[in-house]
């Protein structure tokens, strides 16, 4: 990644962006932050240069080893049902993937913690942190089902791929009063929930039906 991909194929693709930010606004997006880090953040960067002219679609597409860059509609929807109009210390990502989602929260958040359980992912998404410069990102190569403990509590935990049952050290690991979006359920049958520590224990609402990876046990 060069210095004049990240600026060249980005300035070129400043309409086809402006395009997918009022689509986003047309699904219901609202948060203004949200939606202005999305415009500024060069998606194209993210996936196999084959893909880039389809970065600024809003679909899902493959990055290799049966993996997905998530749909930026739901990269939206997950980054404003996580943030709800606070501000956030420290937040855990599990699936890191290609990295995207943990860009867009890095500029949202002070601190984000992600893990992804395939190294070579990892690495690549490291590689692109470093080359656009945050610094506000940690990584760790393991299963994300057990969360981060040496961080943890959390003010916000954010899951993109989808377990059938919630893993309890995720709910664990959550600060007081503090959210888990997590899409949950078999394949196919999943939904978004949002799941919030209170005094008396947990409250989960679900939202829309929702399409992600299986949160798969161990690394690899
Ligand atoms: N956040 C990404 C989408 C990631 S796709 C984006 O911005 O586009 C889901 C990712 O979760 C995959 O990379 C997959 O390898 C990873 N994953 C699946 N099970 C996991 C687990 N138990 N722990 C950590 N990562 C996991």
């Amino acid at each position: 990644m060069k210095e004049n991909q990240i600026r060249g194929i980005g300035m070129t693709s400043e309409r086809t962006r402006g395009r997918l930010i009022q689509r986003l606004r047309d699904m219901g997006i609202k948060n203004e932050q949200v939606l202005a880090t999305i415009l500024n953040t060069p998606r194209h960067l993210f996936v196999d240069e084959a893909l880039a002219s389809r970065a600024y679609e809003d679909t899902a597409l493959p990055i290799g080893q049966g993996q997905t860059i998530s749909q930026p509609y739901i990269v939206a929807r997950m980054t404003e049902l996580l943030l709800q109009g606070e501000h956030l210390q420290h937040v855990l990502e599990v699936g890191t993937g290609c990295g995207y989602q943990t860009t867009i929260l890095s500029h949202l958040v002070d601190k984000v913690y992600t893990v992804e359980r395939l190294e070579q992912l990892l690495q690549q998404a490291g590689r692109r942190f470093h080359q656009l410069r945050l610094r506000n990102i940690r990584t760790q190569h393991s299963d994300g089902g057990w969360g981060w403990e040496a961080h943890a509590p959390y003010d916000g935990i954010i899951v993109t791929a989808a377990p059938t049952d919630i893993p309890e050290p995720l709910l664990q690991q959550l600060a007081p009063g503090a959210r888990l979006v997590i899409p949950v359920g078999a394949d196919r049958q999943q939904s978004l929930a949002v799941i919030t520590r209170t005094p008396e224990g947990f409250e989960q609402v679900n939202h829309e039906a929702v399409t992600f990876v299986p949160l798969v046990r161990g690394r690899a």
